[in-house]
């Protein structure tokens, strides 16, 4: 795969960019990893980027995006925090990737035994920790769940796929330059989750944007 230059950035279309994800997500799994030349690739890249993506993952050491989509140097920008959670310094990056450099869709992307989504489900308090949990507990429901329970496992699944709409949520609702670069069909905003066990992404069905913002709070809340 080539090194992205602004005409081939301009050639992919938010459709394709999910495309080059899910491939590059294959390859990994199937362990075809591209062998690319990454010295050249520092050669190709000095003056400019043009990446076709965002990555807003976990800063789970297990999950690199770079790594499990297969890209190179200067294909995506990549933005990890725990928990795969949106404040106003993604939200400022998201923009600049999508609306100054041209990026093409924007993932958001969970994965499974996420620390910090266990971590907001069992309350765990350090330093500053809570601004973490505290956005992820939006989207975990009002009784109480503990480790104990036979369904478990199964209830951590689901709030980390909610995370995920949630996250997905907050890009819309929170930036107005977002909302319309999607609205506009100039980016796609989806979701993701990446099973550590398997290196398998699994891309969510997630509902299209809507025009009246306050309705893509309320599923996100809701569910
Ligand atoms: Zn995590």
């Amino acid at each position: 795969m080539r090194t992205l230059t602004k005409d081939l950035q301009q050639e992919i279309t938010p459709e394709k960019a999910v495309e080059l994800l899910m491939e590059g997500n294959r390859r990994f799994v199937n362990n075809l990893r591209i062998n690319r030349n990454l010295l050249q690739q520092v050669n190709e890249t000095t003056q400019s980027q043009h990446p076709f993506a965002v990555i807003i993952s976990c800063m789970d050491s297990r999950t690199s995006a770079e790594l499990i989509f297969d890209q190179g140097l200067g294909d995506i920008f990549s933005i990890r925090i725990a928990g795969n959670v949106i404040n106003e310094d993604i939200l400022g990056s998201a923009e600049f990737a999508c609306k100054v450099v041209g990026a093409k869709v924007i993932m958001v992307l969970g994965h499974t035994s996420c620390g910090a989504i266990t971590g907001a489900i069992g309350n765990v308090e350090l330093g500053h920790l809570h601004f973490v949990t505290n956005k992820i507990k939006r989207c975990i429901p009002k009784k109480p769940i503990k480790t104990s329970d036979s369904n478990y496992n199964e209830l951590v699944s689901t709030v980390t796929e909610d995370n995920v709409v949630l996250g997905i949520s907050d890009l819309r609702t929170r930036s107005p330059i977002l909302a319309e670069l999607e609205l506009s069909q100039q980016i796609k905003i989806v979701g993701g989750v990446y099973d550590l066990s398997t290196g398998v992404v699994s891309f969510m069905d997630l509902p299209k944007v809507s025009l009246n913002k306050q309705s893509n709070l309320e599923y996100a809340v809701q569910n």
